[in-house]
């Protein structure tokens, strides 16, 4: 059999899977075997449409957070600790250095304020002192 003398399918045509015949596109059903052509494949998007967050748009969402000027949540914890930590210095200073002081003074304000953060109690802790000290 020459099978070179058998043409290629044209652009607007298919190959049966079935009697190899070539048919047009669009056909449902080979008008040479009668088989059905364009038969509905199992549906492979069941991909979620919810998707949990990848790493990598998280990161994304993180860089246009600073492109619009909004802070980081883990640089607000840095940069409070860092607040927390020069206002501690600070009060340190003013007692002479010892730290007992400073977390009793602390441990005051908390007394005073028992839903403040350790910071707000430091800065009242300074305020305070500096009232008392002038
Ligand atoms: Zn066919």
């Amino acid at each position: 059999m020459p099978t070179s003398l058998i043409p290629p399918p044209a652009d607007d045509e298919t190959e049966c899977g079935n009697c190899g015949s070539y048919i047009y596109h669009g056909l449902l059903k080979c008008p040479n075997c009668g088989v059905y052509l364009d038969e509905p494949n199992e549906t492979e998007d069941k991909s979620p449409k919810f998707r949990p967050k990848s790493k990598f748009s998280l990161a994304v969402e993180s860089v246009l957070r600073k492109i619009r000027g909004e802070p980081d949540y883990a640089e607000e914890l840095f940069t409070g600790a860092l607040r927390e930590k020069a206002l501690f210095d600070d009060l340190l200073r003013k007692v002479g250095g010892d730290r007992s002081v400073v977390e009793r003074l602390i441990e005051h304000e908390r007394k005073q304020r028992p839903n403040a953060t350790r910071l707000t109690c430091l800065q009242n802790a300074i305020s305070r002192w500096e009232n008392e000290n002038r």
